[in-house]
């Protein structure tokens, strides 16, 4: 038997030219033999190497064989053809099948009949394509009916074979079939399927063959190897279906061959009363609950139940049916665990009373069941510690942490927009900032819909319930901001038009209006109707255990960007080690210090804005106690100044009139002020350590502020560890300038009160210029902070806030692989970062390094960090625990492959 499959490999073909050895493409599994194993799901695929390895378990699974994942990408790049060779291959090995099953395919007289099916690497439950019963003809479905004395059951296979064929593989329209079937039924008055006679069934079947050729253009094929030719094709077409493609899309499926074709003999659960089909999960996937967890049929097809016709049986009342199957199960499903020590979800069926498994796959589960099944599997010595958190997807721990959807709730999806910040918000429509304050100040839940939001909004935005932009990409202001507050945001929504002035939201050919209730789910990006119902995110006991393992072998500290109290409270909660990021700019909003701020601004000597920049001291000095006090003891990273001036000032006329009144100028003068501050590009305009070198006053406002905070939490016992951070520097020039005021400053104010503190004086790397010269940096500077969100834009060349304009087209061309703004290009920015931390270590050895940009909470990015030696990373407060369990996913990965090389 083997040695046939072996001759066949050898098969030559012409390939450019040249006479080259074809490669193995078929892989035979049958009778407690398999040529694939566990190990072989590149090439095989997930269900091909289960099959496989279940074969040599040994587990009943009908012989079959599997065409490789290789063979699909041949498919795909000889111009969507099959393989020379790959046929005769097909049919050495169908010979093998037909052995092994006691069967001959197209025989009448003692019929095989096989099903054709998908299996890539990755499930992607649904996307591809199946075939069932292929095999079956005029002549074979006669034999079939005499042989198994079940007419209806043999005619019933066929009309399935006719309508799988002609809709999955001939693309004929599934409903052309539906209705001829319906049509039937009524005319003998079946209400189910199931009701159909024999005769019912030979009349669809005789339709369905109509449709088949009325469709096509030539008779259902009679040849079962013709058949097969075109039911594999079709499975490997299937891969580069739109549905297919869409699905790898958004789940970060990249980089696979295709998908194999598993050919496997049909066994039956539609046999009789004594056949059925089900499938089961090992495990609860929803809750984790070690409880097996799964459905039955009787007498029906796999099919039957995942199309939900009739309602499936738990299995748990298998054994009032069979108990010889129910014991049978439940000694397979130990098998299945012991054998793949994790959650399996598979299919069997039972044909006259004879269980067979179908296939098996590591189960796919909530975030909630990952993390109770990942410890519970320790727990009963499964796995390890170290394998449980490696089970645990970190990006998968969003669910855990925000209110989400009833998943029982009727949705009405509106549109989508990108998920900026998860979590679920429910409220009335509100058009501005102000608006929203207001009106949350009468008890409504609002949700805020702007085309982006701005700083000036942050007060509007922290009211809200969720936030909702038309325009903006990840890392916009909007989703930045969203995401430190916590607060569900669905940003880029482009087919939602906003009309401000008329207080109208207009999405497709829906309008409405502010009283409008409207759902937001900020993990998906889906935009709904009205108000859904929402459930409590609980912290479990599990999850916090599964926390403490990674922590153990984490080496990357974890800390959060924080700008208030309240920030650095919840972060502390997740596990924050100290804050990275507090971007002081946000603190000059609140109605009063804006009014100061402005002042400033207007200001037209160094006299005129230290007056007003004393009036904003006692704030931010306030500001920065509360923070020190709820961080004690672990070290605050704080910003200077970093955005334009002219998004402190007003921009609509009223808003100027009223700020002119109060300082006493004249409307001119605002406006000429709001006219000078105007920049084409602000964003690389004058911001950052720009401002503190043409404005040294606003620097030292702040280094005071900073010092004098630290001075009275020491008085008062608390150990604070302040980092002063400069934003923007390009040049070993600015971060002397900065640092000459900063030390000056810090020093008048240690020497005024009589008490020293230490602190760090460091810079954000965030100008390609600053990596490349990190060595010079690095000798003025104390610590480094990536902050890659600025680094991105600046190494690409793409506007931040602009750039969901084309990067939709980028991803869906494939340009980009992913979106460099959520997850580092670590090509390229990546490359930035590595080269200036080796650089700025050349110089100082012990400098501090660590990354606040908003891959900080990106999983893969936080793997990359750990790679090149970064000491932290920090991301916003309820990403925190991501980071940690990405950390030492990390960790743990590297410590790995350490290992493996060691062994080699
Ligand atoms: C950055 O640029 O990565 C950063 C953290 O700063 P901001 O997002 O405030 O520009
Ligand atoms: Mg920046």
């Amino acid at each position: 038997m083997f040695k046939q499959a072996r001759k066949v490999s050898g098969i030559k073909s012409k390939a450019g030219g040249r006479s080259t050895k074809a490669p193995k493409r078929v892989y035979f599994f049958g009778n407690a033999k398999a040529e694939g194993n566990a190990n072989m799901k590149d090439l095989l695929g997930g269900k091909g190497a289960n099959l496989a390895d279940m074969t040599l378990v040994p587990l009943p699974v009908p012989p079959g064989f599997t065409i490789t994942t290789e063979t699909c990408r041949e498919y795909n790049d000889g111009g969507q053809k099959l393989p020379r060779g790959l046929m005769d291959e097909v049919r050495a090995n169908m010979a093998r099948v037909e052995k092994a099953a006691g069967k001959s395919f197209g025989d009448p007289g003692n019929p095989l009949l096989v099903a054709a099916r998908s299996g890539a690497k990755m499930s992607m439950p649904g996307m591809m394509d199946t075939v069932l019963n292929i095999g079956m003809n005029d002549k074979v479905v006669d034999g079939m009916a005499r042989l198994t004395g079940n007419e209806r059951f043999a005619y019933d296979s066929y009309r399935r074979l006719i309508n799988m064929f002609g809709d999955t593989v001939m693309g004929v329209d599934h409903h052309h079939f539906e209705h001829e079937l319906t049509a039937v039924k009524h005319a003998r008055g079946a209400r189910q399927d199931t009701d159909l006679d024999v005769d019912g069934l030979k009349e669809v079947v005789r339709r369905y063959k109509d449709v088949y050729k009325h469709h096509v253009g030539s008779d259902f094929p009679q040849d079962p190897f013709t058949q097969l030719e075109h039911a594999i094709e079709a499975v490997f077409k299937s891969w580069m279906g739109d549905r297919a493609i869409k699905y790898r899309e958004l789940n970060d499926i990249r980089g696979l061959a295709g998908t194999a074709v598993n050919v496997q003999s049909m066994v039956f659960g539609n046999m009789g009363d004594d056949s059925a089909t089900g499938v089961a999960f090992t495990r609860n996937p929803s809750t984790g609950e070690n409880k097996f967890y799964g459905e039955f049929l009787v007498n029906a097809q796999g099919e039957d139940v995942v199309a939900g016709i009739r309602t499936p049986i738990p299995c748990e009342r298998m054994g009032e049916w069979s108990k010889k199957s129910w014991s049978e199960l439940l000694k397979i499903k130990d098998i299945l665990e012991k054998r793949y020590k994790d959650v399996q979800d598979f299919e069997f069926t039972i044909e006259r009373g004879k269980l067979y498994m179908l296939q098996t796959r590591n189960g796919k589960r909530t975030a909630t069941a990952a993390v109770r099944i990942a410890v519970e599997m320790v727990k009963e010595r499964l796995i390890d510690e170290k394998t449980a958190v490696l089970r645990v997807d970190p990006a998968s721990l969003d669910q855990l942490l925000h209110p989400t959807f009833d998943p029982k709730a009727n949705k009405n999806v509106l549109t989508r927009g990108l998920p900026a910040s998860p979590g679920a918000a429910v409220g009335k429509i509100a058009f501005t900032a102000e608006e929203a304050e207001e009106r949350v100040g009468g008890g409504e839940k609002i949700i805020l819909v702007r085309r982006e939001t701005e700083p000036a909004d942050i007060g509007g935005m922290h009211v809200s319930e969720g936030i909702l932009t038309s325009t903006g990409g990840m890392t916009s202001h909007a989703a930045v901001v969203a995401r430190g507050m916590g607060t569900p945001c669905v940003a880029g929504a482009g087919e939602i038009q906003i009309d401000a002035k008329a207080r109208l939201v207009k999405i497709g050919d829906k309008t409405f209006g502010p009283q409008h209730f409207i759902s937001l789910d900020g993990a998906t990006g889906e935009v709904m109707d009205g108000s859904v119902p929402t459930v409590e995110a609980t912290l479990s006991g599990p999850f916090k255990t599964i926390m403490t393992w990674a922590d153990k072998h984490r080496t990357l500290k974890v800390r959060t960007n924080g700008d208030t109290p309240t920030d650095a409270r919840v972060a502390r909660e997740f596990g924050a080690e100290g804050i990275g990021l507090c971007r002081t700019e946000h603190m000059f909003f609140d109605p009063e210090r804006i009014h100061n701020m402005r002042e400033m601004i207007l200001a037209t000597s160094t006299e005129g804005r230290k007056a007003a920049l004393a009036k904003l001291l006692p704030y931010q000095r306030e500001d920065f106690v509360g923070i020190f006090k709820e961080m004690r003891g672990l070290p605050v990273t704080i910003r200077l100044l970093d955005p334009p001036l002219h998004e402190f000032l007003p921009h609509n006329e009223r808003d100027q009139q009223e700020l002119a009144r109060s300082l006493g100028l004249s409307l001119e003068q605002v406006r000429a002020r709001v006219a000078q501050l105007h920049e084409a590009n602000p964003m690389l305009g004058h911001r950052g350590d720009r401002l503190a070198i043409t404005y040294p006053e606003i620097l030292e406002m702040q280094v005071q502020a900073i010092i004098e905070a630290a001075i009275e939490c020491k008085k008062q016992g608390i150990k604070v560890l302040p980092e002063i951070m400069i934003p923007l520097a390009g040049t070993k020039r600015e971060l002397e300038f900065c640092k000459q005021h900063t030390v000056a400053t810090a020093d008048r104010v240690m020497k005024e009160k009589g008490t020293k503190v230490d602190y760090l004086y460091g810079t954000m790397i965030e100008v390609p210029r600053a990596a490349v010269t990190a060595d010079e940096m690095a000798d003025v500077a104390e610590f480094f902070s990536f902050g890659t969100n600025d680094l991105t834009q600046m190494t690409f060349g793409y506007s931040r806030d602009d750039v969901n304009s084309f990067l939709p087209d980028y991803l869906k061309k494939e340009i980009l692989e992913r979106d460099p703004f959520q997850s580092l290009d670590t090509g390229g920015v990546g490359q930035l970062v590595k080269m200036a931390v080796t650089k700025g270590r050349g110089t100082r050895n012990d400098l501090k390094c660590g990354i606040c940009g908003e891959h900080g909470g990106d999983p893969r990015s936080v793997e990359f960090c750990h790679a090149v030696g970064l000491n932290y990373v920090s991301c916003s407060p309820y990403r925190v625990p991501i980071a940690r369990l990405a950390a030492a996913h990390a960790a743990i990965k590297t410590s790995a492959a350490k290992g493996n090389a060691k062994k080699k």
